[in-house]
């Protein structure tokens, strides 16, 4: 089986958890466009010098900066049987960037699944994971405006993705379990 995915979701969805579920479930790698900063940010490298400025505020970090980082990923051979992007697209140019990318490799996305869930839900989960994981960019202020990055940019590129009968909408509420459940019923008859 293979599956070329991207998940979406606003901070606090549980997207992470949830594609690292799915990797398991279809047998990819999930590709965290976070995770890959956070691990340069950790290691300070060049990239992780330039990442830290923009992360630590809930800003973007440039597009031609993360574009040139996944397109050296997907060309990585464990991607060549499918992945999970996690993270990626995150604004209009970066869909342009990333259909770019998989044409160069002739390939495709099989779907686009987006968890839903309301404000109040993923401040709370926030709060919560701010206590547990201690993560630099879980302040007030850049969670804050890391969710209105999402509702300004990210959240409209799924009606680009509709449009091309690529999106899964699931309910991101409840249970990690019944949510992993929503996601693998609404993916399993899209992926190869
Ligand atoms: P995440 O782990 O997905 O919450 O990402 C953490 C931070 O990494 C974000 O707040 C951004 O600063 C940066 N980042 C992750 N993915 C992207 C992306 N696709 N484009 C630009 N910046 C990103």
């Amino acid at each position: 089986m293979s599956a070329r995915l991207v998940i979406m979701g606003p901070q606090g969805s549980g997207k992470g958890t949830q594609a690292l579920r799915l990797a398991e479930r279809f047998g990819v790698p999930t590709i965290s466009t976070g995770d890959i900063f956070r691990a340069n940010i950790k290691g300070s490298t060049a990239l992780g010098l330039l990442a830290q400025s923009y992360t630590a505020k809930g800003d973007l970090v440039p597009d031609s900066v993360t574009n040139d980082m996944v397109k050296d990923r997907l060309a990585q051979p464990d991607a060549a049987g499918g992945f999970i992007l996690d993270g990626y697209p995150r604004n209009a140019a970066q869909v342009t960037a990333l259909d770019a990318i998989l044409a160069d490799l002739d390939t495709r996305l099989d779907a686009v699944a987006e968890l839903v869930a309301d404000r109040d839900e993923l401040l709370a989960r926030l709060a919560r994971r701010a206590e547990i994981e201690g993560r630099e960019d879980d302040t007030e202020l850049a969670i804050a405006r890391r969710l209105d990055i999402y509702d300004e940019q990210t959240a409209p590129l799924t009606s680009a993705y509709d449009a091309r009968g690529l999106l899964v909408r699931v309910d991101g509420t409840g249970d990690i379990d019944e949510v992993t459940a929503r996601l693998v019923a609404a993916l399993d008859p899209v992926v190869r």
